[in-house]
């Protein structure tokens, strides 16, 4: 037996031709939900709207359990109608009785689920197409006998009973390997068998989990096994791994693969960025271009048929096999893969960001699947970015100069929105930078009619660098006016100005409601870092949800000795950083002289890093250099992955001499990056870790004393501290690890900063 929706079940039937990422307005068919209420507003009162149809269809010795809801049944003169109605931003003139035959497939199939249902000998069926901005609208009908939509939904199932027969089987098998799948480790690690045990009853209780589970607590088995013990319980049917992070993503990969070694059948797919899996040199989708997009919907169901028969752990390398042996986009297929997998394992966009989200699981599926938010300390910045859109002058006095002479109707609009950005501009007087009173109607009214214009042009196809241009202001233009749609209290709009450039931004202040809205209808969220800290403060800006999400937060589970920590209570203040290099250096140099080994000095900035790195190396070639044997590294701003590998390979358990590797907070060392053993003996932090001092932060910061809230804790001290945690975290990885830990700050003595230390911190000595 399976149970399916109609939509999902026509559309895998039914797809094909070529992925076209051109711009196209015409066949942009859109949810439209007002519109459809518009129709079903003109219904009559014998006519019914939303009709939830089910029915069980036997073929291929193989029961589907089909259903649906279909838009309106109207009750004519001799007749019962289907009507499936469809809303389209595009012409109607372009759309005739045949330019959608999956409409009339999903339509058809509701006259069937009818007909059967209520012993009918034929029905009628109507597509209706809208138009979203005009209300106009465009009918086609057709009459069907029973006999006829038999014949039809049998033939639909006939193509979908292979693909339905290869899902059945790996479940069945599935849940059966989950059945008896134990633990796969020899023992639970202290504080694991809680955590376990927290994620399965959040499942179970269909609630969220804020969790801070530090180092050592084995989180990612901690958060999969539980989840797939409830698939195999049936509470759902498949879980979201969302990262921030590639190397988390391995992770989670590797956890899988190990669960795979013990016993467990289930299907995983990983969502690598469209640029990183593209096979060809341009992300230029179109068929013209691209043999991977040209016929792709043709054959991506022979694609997934294959890779499903012979895979389960469909990772970056054996999504590119398969790609390639089906002549599929490897970005494309991955996404179509993500819909029909057990598990997958991604970036947060692929949730919570409106731009990229998985948009075709319904709300059903969604009820059915677990989110499971790995480094959910990210997450709060992260969200800000997708919620916020920002645009800039330039590129629209450039469609202004370049379309003068070839399209007055888009120089007219472009220039209206050049010359709005100017008069602010204006307004700015000698601030380069302002937070506008109000919402700038006048504004987005202006790029409206850009995109209008725009999109006359762009309609016609034309090759060249104009194009180019005009589709890069079209897309900046769109990306905008769609984050209006989000705007509310929580936005600000701040325009800045460096010279003749102006930006002007909606900033998402607090991104909890819009986590919380993107994040709806999935049956459990967790949330969990090693530094969801201070937990209060997270499920405020994750979105927790007060009365019925829960927390769990558990002490790390290696003895507070493995570390000793040290502070060296000195002013690092901006003001205060030159005077603090001698200081810093001489301690440096203490440490390796007194306790040899692999360290890690983290800075708040490069130019910080750099002047006591300055120092560092001078002292090394004189006198110091003669009494301690040391190799130093420095971390670059813009370090490719392999020199990134590079630097880290340096980290050897039988180094001959010490290591000092000089790092900044919150950059690619200072999280993710697992240095066991003696491969790092010490970790220095200098500073407080606070973001600089910034227009944007000074928003966040007003924005949440307005809101009664430490709106300085929530724009600089939470965030800051979160990366000396990040950063202090290397040191220890497993219970046999050992090292110093040196915080370098007088702040850290102060009761504000002394109740943001970790427990296994406290015990420290003053320098
Ligand atoms: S292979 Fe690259 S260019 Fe081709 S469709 Fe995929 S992403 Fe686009």
């Amino acid at each position: 037996m399976m149970k399916i929706s109609v939509r999902p079940l026509v559309e895998y039937v039914y797809r094909s031709g070529s992925i076209d990422n051109r711009f196209r307005t015409s066949s942009t068919l859109t949810d439209g939900t007002k519109a459809h209420q518009k129709i079903q507003k003109t219904y009559n009162e014998a006519d019914q709207k939303e009709v939830f149809l089910k029915t069980e269809i036997e073929c291929k010795q193989m029961t589907f359990v089909v259903e649906g809801r279909c838009d309106g049944l109207l009750a004519l003169e001799n007749e019962l109608m289907i009507d499936e109605i469809k809303s389209t931003r595009g012409d109607l003139d372009e759309i005739t009785a045949d330019t959608y035959p999956v409409h009339w497939a999903q339509a058809k199939f509701y006259a069937y689920m009818y007909a059967r249902e209520h012993e009918m000998n034929k029905m009628a069926v109507q597509l209706t197409y809208v138009q979203v901005d005009s209300d106009e609208k465009k009918s086609f009908q057709q009459q069907c006998s029973f006999d006829e939509l038999d014949q039809f939904v049998q033939s639909v199932l006939e193509v979908f009973e292979p693909y339905a027969r290869l899902l059945k089987n790996h479940r069945e098998k599935r849940d059966q390997s989950i059945a008896v799948l134990k633990f796969p480790f020899e023992n639970y690690r202290e504080g694991q068998r809680k955590f376990a045990g927290a994620v399965y009853k959040t499942i179970a209780d269909e609630a969220g989990l804020f969790a801070n589970a530090p180092t050592g607590t084995g989180k990612t088995i901690s958060t999969i096994f539980p989840t797939v013990k409830a698939i195999g319980e049936g509470l759902v049917q498949r879980f979201f791994y969302l990262t921030a992070k590639t190397i988390t993503r391995k992770a989670a990969e590797e956890t899988l693969g190990f669960m795979k070694g013990k016993g467990l059948h289930l299907s995983s797919v990983t969502i690598t960025a469209k640029d990183k899996i593209c096979f060809k040199e341009k992300t230029i989708c179109q068929k013209d271009y691209c043999e991977f997009a040209d016929g792709y919907y043709d054959r991506v169901n022979d694609g997934i048929l294959d890779v499903l028969e012979n895979e389960t752990l469909m990772d970056r390398r054996t999504i590119e096999a398969y790609a390639m042996k089906h002549k599929l986009c490897p970005f494309e297929f991955s996404l179509d893969l993500a819909y029909t997998a057990d598990a997958v394992i991604g970036d947060y966009n692929y949730i919570f960001d409106p731009r990229v989200s998985l948009k075709r699981f319904a709300e059903e599926q969604k009820k059915q699947t677990v989110l499971l938010i790995d480094e959910a300390h990210n997450l709060v910045d992260r969200a800000r970015g997708m919620f916020s859109a920002e645009l800039y002058k330039s590129v629209f006095l450039q469609v202004k100069r370049v379309f003068k002479g070839r399209n007055e109707g888009v120089v007219a609009k472009a220039k209206a929105v050049n010359d709005y950005l100017l008069k602010v501009k204006k307004a700015c007087g000698v601030q380069e930078s302002m937070v506008l009173d109000e919402f700038p109607e006048e504004f987005v009214e202006e790029l409206r009619g850009f995109i209008e214009a725009a999109e006359k042009e762009l309609v016609l196809q034309k090759d060249g660098d104009e194009q180019e241009l005009l589709l890069e202001a079209y897309f900046t233009a769109q990306a905008f006016v769609r984050i209006v749609d989000l705007f509310d209290e929580r936005f600000v709009t701040y325009v800045e100005y460096v010279k003749s450039e102006v930006r002007v931004k909606l900033f998402c202040l607090d991104p909890s409601h819009l986590l919380r809205k993107m994040g709806k209808g999935y049956r459990s969220k967790i949330y969990f870092s090693a530094t969801l800290s201070p937990l209060s403060y997270f499920k405020d800006m994750l979105g927790a949800d007060a009365e019925g999400d829960y927390t769990f937060s558990i002490p790390s589970p290696f003895a507070s000795e493995n570390a000793e920590v040290f502070i060296q209570p000195l002013s690092t203040r901006y003001r205060d950083r030159e005077h603090s290099v001698n200081a810093i250096v001489k301690t440096f140099w203490d440490l390796l002289e007194k306790r040899p080994g692999n360290y890690l000095f983290f800075f708040p900035s490069y130019a910080y890093m750099r002047l006591v790195h300055e120092q560092f190396v001078e002292e090394s070639d004189q006198d110091r250099g003669a009494e301690v044997a040391v190799d130093v590294l420095l971390q670059d701003g813009e370090m490719s992955e392999v020199e990134r590998e590079e630097f880290l390979a340096e980290f050897r358990e039988e180094n001959e001499k010490s290591l000092a590797a000089f790092a900044v907070m919150g950059g690619i060392f200072s999280e993710g990056i697992d240095l066991k053993g003696d491969r790092l003996n010490g970790v220095v932090v200098v500073g407080v870790g606070l973001p600089q001092l910034s227009f944007e932060r000074n928003i966040i910061k007003d924005y949440f004393n307005a809101e009664a809230k430490n709106g300085y804790d929530y724009a600089y001290v939470y965030p800051g501290m979160n990366k000396v945690l990040q950063a202090g975290g290397r040191l220890i990885r497993t219970e046999q690890d050992r090292g110093t830990i040196v915080l370098v700050d007088d702040r850290f003595l102060t009761p504000k900063y002394q109740k943001l230390l970790p427990a296994e911190w406290c015990d420290y000595r003053i320098i």
